[in-house]
């Protein structure tokens, strides 16, 4: 193939431009900012997950407390309804010895309930403290989230802004360069992972810095300037300069 030199010479601004337009892409995909978030995601996530195993904890243990609460009420309804038939009087000797032990086992009934009421107060307690850590340190963690959405927000648009004005220079640039050449460069940056053109400097390629053996040279010597030239070890088209040691 055959192109004007000052039109191949473009090729290596275009050759900037789509390197730097990779890079921007890179940094995209690749901000720290990102991969903090994912983690702080996966923490959310675990966090949610003992938030609401606590809650159904706390939730069960409050049941509990009220079915021992009304139990505690029963018991001591049945013992004023007994303390009331003793103070009446007028009760037959083994009737008021029945009532009087039934009064004792209440008691003790009641008692044992209410050991039960303080334990599952203390745990109640010890579940809130827990519910109230773990929502605290949630909170900790939409807080972290928020500010490193903003982070990354920031870094996308500034990336963004340079991209963009990096792809108006490129078409100003492409647009320069005739349709064959363009197609080749395209070609030869797709199989070059996205080294299409390079400079020929000191007798080496700048895509794979691989020096020119005998025959190259001698053919890139003699070949006349509008010659297109490929490396052929990495097929990238070879752009002369005056520093190509020819
Ligand atoms: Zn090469």
């Amino acid at each position: 193939m055959n192109a004007d030199p000052a039109a191949q010479l473009r090729l290596l601004d275009l050759q900037a431009a789509d390197t730097e337009l990779a890079q921007l892409a890179h940094r995209r995909a690749t901000l720290p900012q990102l991969a903090a978030l994912a983690s702080r995601e996966r923490q959310g996530a675990e966090l949610h997950h003992e938030v609401v195993d606590a809650e159904t904890r706390l939730g069960d243990v409050e049941a509990e407390q009220q079915r021992l609460e009304r139990e505690v009420e029963t018991v001591r309804a049945r013992e004023a309804r007994d303390e009331q038939r003793l103070q009446a009087g007028g009760l037959p000797a083994k009737e008021l010895e029945g009532l009087q032990h039934e009064l004792a086992s209440l008691r003790r009934r009641r008692g044992t309930l209410e050991d039960e009421v303080l334990e599952v107060m203390e745990q109640r307690e010890d579940l809130d403290a827990a519910v109230a850590g773990l929502r605290g340190r949630a909170q900790d963690l939409a807080t972290e989230r928020a500010a490193l959405e903003s982070e990354r927000d920031a870094s996308f648009a500034e990336i963004d802004a340079a991209g963009e004005q990096r792809r108006r220079d490129r078409s100003a640039v492409a647009a320069e360069i005739p349709p064959d050449l363009l197609a080749l460069y395209e070609k030869a940056r797709e199989h070059g992972g996205g080294v299409g053109a390079s400079a020929l400097r000191q007798r080496r390629c700048g895509a794979c810095h691989i020096e020119l053996s005998g025959s190259e040279l001698a053919a890139a010597r003699h070949a006349a300037p509008e010659a297109v030239l490929r490396c052929d070890n990495c097929r990238g088209i070879l752009v002369r300069t005056a520093d190509s040691g020819l």
